[in-house]
């Protein structure tokens, strides 16, 4: 069993736990994104495994009729085993959620896996005419020319600040210069995004950005937040009828997901300090 401190962040171990998680989210009109935890995997067997365990999830999604999708680690299904793998893994995942109607999301790791990642989400999102979406991330210097390369395509894309420590030559590394880059990929998306924006952050100010910029374009969007942060913020923007989704992680391998969530962040920490005094 999964602590109680570190079920703040993660919906236990397995996928019925998880999808018992979506179900009391859906009552307050919350969506789901459920993402098997589980990263850099130098074999094929367990890559291969994960990808089995999403299209089994995707099933179950599927049958149960939650408002819910899936969210894929590049890494987690053969990326480090080789580009090959990854593709044929996600090729798999992507056709089941396209039979049964589930959104597939593919995250994006760090810098170095960028171009196979977009190659990959541009044929496959292509070939099924939408039903994928990938993530962005502003603080890389290159998004806003791969933003006007994905603007064209039928899928969504999420965008968030970034979460990989990347070289300074191919990212920002100020907070300010992040913000300001993240506000200004949000104007280029609402802009150019006919199929609706994704906006990936917890900030009030990048969320506030992307409500006036649907105000000036009319352009539809989507917040998405981690499950155990800003929970209330993600009840309240669900009930102004802003679609609302949260990222939930699960599975086996939760204690580092839990360890990196606490260090990150003072509230985090301090959250789960007060989770055990009480
Ligand atoms: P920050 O700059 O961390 O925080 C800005 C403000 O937000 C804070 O000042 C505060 O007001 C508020 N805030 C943030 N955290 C908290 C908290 N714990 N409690 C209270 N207030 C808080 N990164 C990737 O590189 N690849 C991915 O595929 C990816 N997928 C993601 C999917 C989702 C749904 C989300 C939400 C994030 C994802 N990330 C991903 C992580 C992302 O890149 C950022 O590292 C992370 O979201 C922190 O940035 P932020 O925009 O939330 O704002």
């Amino acid at each position: 069993m999964i602590p109680p401190i570190a079920s703040n962040f993660v919906a236990g171990k397995s996928a019925p736990q998880a999808l018992d998680h979506v179900a009391s989210l859906n009552d307050d009109g919350v969506n789901g994104i459920l993402n098997l935890l589980g990263e850099h995997y130098e074999e094929r067997p367990p890559a291969d495994e994960d990808a089995d365990a999403y299209v089994s999830l995707i099933e179950d999604i599927a049958g149960s009729g939650l408002d819910c999708c899936v969210s894929v680690k590049p890494s987690q299904i053969g990326l480090d085993v080789g580009d090959e793998v990854f593709v044929d893994n996600l090729e798999r995942i992507v056709a089941a959620g396209d039979d049964h109607g589930v959104f597939v999301w593919v995250d994006m790791e760090d810098y170095t896996t960028t171009d196979v990642t977009l190659d990959a989400y541009e044929r496959l999102v292509t070939e099924h005419d939408g039903g994928v979406g990938v993530c962005t991330q502003a603080n890389l210097k290159r998004t806003p020319e791969d933003l006007e390369r994905l603007a064209p395509l039928p899928g969504k894309v999420r965008l968030v600040k970034g979460a990989y420590a990347e070289p300074k030559s191919v990212s920002y590394k100020q907070k300010e210069r992040v913000n300001e880059a993240y506000e200004d990929c949000l104007e280029l998306m609402f802009e150019r995004f006919e199929g609706g924006v994704a906006v990936g952050s917890h900030d009030p100010a990048m969320i506030d950005h992307a409500r006036a910029l649907h105000d000036e374009y009319g352009t539809e969007y989507e917040v998405q937040m981690l499950m155990g942060v800003r929970e209330d913020a993600q009840r309240d923007l669900a009930a102004e009828g802003v679609p609302t989704w949260q990222y939930i992680p699960y599975g086996e391998k939760w204690f580092s997901y839990f360890y990196r969530r606490v260090r990150e962040r003072k509230e985090n920490a301090l959250f789960a300090m007060r989770a055990v005094l009480s």
